[in-house]
């Protein structure tokens, strides 16, 4: 029996892990506050057999458990499958019907309505043809017309543990939270889920025409451009070199991590970190109503405008996304 760390490849992890009893070992391994001794832990599992439940034990040791002088408890990997597991085993499936909550569509002010699904909270507003954003939501594609008739606005990934204990507006609330923590993450470069390097890659639509900015112009397509089905013509694209990790948005999602964005919100009292029910129709705002401008392609240059309160904050980006001129007004 080795104690050594090691690590595997991803299909002897699969395979270690394909195990009623190694599942239920690191379950009962996470549910202990100490270290659990071979028997104590052959107990907790329910196997009779000591040497068949000493096999599965052994397969989980090194990568998974470490086995000390004190007994058994859970390494770091291991840790990792057991809270990966919680996030989404709740008792029941969480339910959350489309629900109105107290904050405004960032086209038209009206309220909007979230729904649960898939271990997304989706948002829809009650009253404008929102936004169908095909790069956002690439397996609902087959729903295009009618998600655009829905008001659907997008979505902010939430795993089903953080539904249960929570009002509809909590619920969004830690969706927007969880999300964009992943996001900071992601726009510094870390895998927001193994922390390997991202490969960052920005896209420009050429011919690009979208009409998202004016509510009475959009029409059925949710005035997105109908070369690339955006509303920015810069996109950005984080694929993480070690994970299946990806994601694509606009450019405020490779300059999440920008200083001159952080501080010119936090000047305003929006902590984007830890948004309030008060703080975060200004900060979904900021996030998604910023305007664009593509000064050049060759090289490429970019300015990007938020607005808080009648301030404006404009970035001026190179070919990476990076800052290279902030200035407010
Ligand atoms: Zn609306
Ligand atoms: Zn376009
Ligand atoms: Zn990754």
């Amino acid at each position: 029996m080795s104690d050594d760390s090691r690590t595997l490849s991803p299909d002897e992890a699969f395979e270690v892990l394909g195990n009623e009893t190694r599942v239920a070992i690191l379950s009962a391994l996470g549910g202990a506050d100490e270290p659990v001794s071979f028997s104590a832990l052959r107990d907790r599992v329910g196997m009779a057999d000591s040497g068949r439940f000493n096999y599965h034990l052994d397969r989980l040791t090194g990568h998974f458990v470490r086995n000390r002088e004190a007994g058994y408890e859970l390494r770091r990997a291991g840790e990792r499958v057991v809270e990966a597991v919680l996030s989404g085993a709740v008792t029941a499936a969480p339910v959350l019907e489309r629900t109105e909550i107290d904050h405004p569509c960032h086209f038209c002010g009206a309220p909007v309505a979230v729904r649960f699904r898939e271990e997304r909270v989706e948002v829809f507003c009650t009253e404008c043809p929102g936004t169908y954003s095909r790069t956002s939501s690439p397996d609902d594609s087959a729903d295009a017309g009618k998600a655009a008739a829905d008001g659907y606005l997008g979505y902010h990934p939430l795993p089903p543990a953080g539904v249960a204990g929570r009002d509809p507006a909590a619920v969004f609330r830690a969706a927007w939270t969880w999300g964009h923590l992943e996001l900071f993450a992601a726009a510094a470069g870390v895998c927001p889920r193994c922390s390997a390097a991202l490969d960052r890659r920005r896209r420009v639509c050429e011919s690009h025409d979208a009409d998202a900015r004016d509510a009475d112009a959009r029409d059925a397509d949710g005035g997105l451009c109908d070369a690339c089905g955006r509303r920015y013509a810069v996109a950005v694209d984080l694929d993480c070199s070690n994970c299946i990790y990806e994601e694509s948005g606009a450019a405020v999602v490779g300059l999440a991590d920008s200083p001159a964005l952080l501080a010119f919100l936090l000047d305003h009292g929006l902590n984007p970190l830890a948004p309030t029910d008060e703080t975060l129709p200004a900060l979904s705002a900021a996030y998604n109503d910023f305007e664009e401008s593509v000064r050049s392609t060759d090289p490429f240059e970019a300015r990007f405008t938020f607005a808080v309160d009648g301030d404006e904050l404009a970035l001026t980006v190179d070919d990476d996304l990076r800052v290279v001129d902030a200035e407010r007004r």
